[in-house]
């Protein structure tokens, strides 16, 4: 187990900047998710703390050595890290015992404590039963519990996974989030995963780096990147949050198409503009207009589907700006009716920029 640390980290592909200047700190026995849209920097960031690239700026820490800088990057095979990759790359002529103890085989290790730490591994990945079989036989969530149970068996001090369950349908997907994180709790290795899913990272995660650009947004527990989210682009990818625009009407003030909307998160500057973040499902849909006006946006039906327990609608406000609302299932209005939304202070939250 290791700390893992990234100090102003940058890797530029001519006049692309891939990685650009980023900063993370990770404690040791932590799991971090780099989450962020195809092409954002994830591989590139994972690959430069394998060591299979080098950097064009910056350092990488792992406990007390710095293993990757422009001057000098230590290869990867002596940074004590397995990393996984999207295609597992099983062997496909050995067996799941061959493959899995095939890093103790390479280093010499002798023939007992090989066979002891080959059956406990298989006892933890839940493989026993499948040691004698070829890849080939094997379902893509067994495969991907070998090749776990590969990379774990060395008992690395770090843990590098890239979108490592991508390759699985959705029930399998959802199963091996828990079985990756129990993994997790299990080793406490130093953990650095990298996907593109909003809810494998929310599940997995003690700490999130939400990625776009190059750059890291926000990084934060998976409730403060929920709950707080700093921009609106971490607004719209983890919460698939509406972002609405208004002046600043006071401190604590926007206003938005004709109506007042208080908010949290930041005081306001006069005269300044605000964006503003509500979920989808903060948002009440009213078919009469309320008494108190205060939060409430009149608006206007312009489609909803039902989704079975909810019913997904896109409403319109006076100046155009459209919102995405999931309402109670049974809250059938129809499409060009009027309706108010309300939208509670507490849940409106201002952003950064
Ligand atoms: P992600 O894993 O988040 O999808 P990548 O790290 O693979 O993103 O890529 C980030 C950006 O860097 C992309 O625009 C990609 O095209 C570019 N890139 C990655 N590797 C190379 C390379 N070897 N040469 C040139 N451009 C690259
Ligand atoms: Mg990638």
């Amino acid at each position: 187990m290791a700390l893992v640390e990234l100090r102003g980290l940058s890797k530029h592909y001519g006049s692309l900047a891939a990685v650009d200047n980023i900063s993370l700190k990770v404690a040791h026995g932590l799991l971090v998710c780099l989450l962020g849209p195809s092409g954002c920097g994830k591989t590139t960031t994972l690959r430069l703390i394998a060591g299979f690239v080098e950097p064009s700026g910056g350092q990488i820490h792992v406990g007390d050595r710095i293993v990757s800088s422009p001057e000098r990057t230590l290869p990867p095979e002596q940074r004590n890290m397995s990393m996984i990759f999207q295609s597992y790359a099983l062997w496909p002529h050995m067996t799941v015992a061959e493959n899995v103890a095939y890093g103790l085989t390479l280093r010499k290790i002798d023939r007992e404590t090989i066979a002891k730490k080959l059956s406990a591994i298989l006892s933890t990945t839940k493989l026993q039963a499948f040691a004698d079989r070829y890849p080939g036989e094997l379902s893509g969530g067994q495969q991907q519990r070998v090749a776990l149970a590969r990379a774990l068996i060395v008992e690395p001090e770090t843990l590098l996974l890239d979108e490592p369950l991508s390759n699985l349908d959705a029930n399998l997907r959802e199963e091996m989030r828990f079985e990756v994180r129990r993994l997790h709790d299990t080793y406490r290795y130093t953990t650095v995963y990298v996907t593109h899913d909003q809810s494998e990272a929310m599940t997995t995660a003690d700490l999130i780096a939400v990625m776009n650009g190059g750059k890291i947004e926000q990084a934060g527990s998976p409730e403060e990147i929920y709950d707080r989210p700093r921009s609106e682009f971490v607004a719209r990818f983890i919460g698939s949050s509406n972002v609405v625009k208004g002046k600043n009407l006071d401190q604590s003030r926007i206003s938005f198409a004709g109506a007042a909307l208080r908010c949290d998160g930041a005081t306001l500057v006069a005269g300044g503009e605000t964006a503003i973040s509500i979920r989808q499902h903060d948002i009440r849909l009213l078919s009469t207009a309320p008494q108190s006006e205060e939060n409430v946006v009149p608006a206007v039906v312009v489609r909803q589907v039902f989704m079975g327990g909810t019913r997904d609608y896109m409403v319109e406000a006076k100046d155009g700006t459209q919102l995405r609302v999931l309402a109670p299932a049974e809250q059938n209005i129809e499409t060009g009716a009027p309706v108010w939304l309300h939208l509670p202070p507490e849940r409106c939250r201002a952003l950064m920029g």
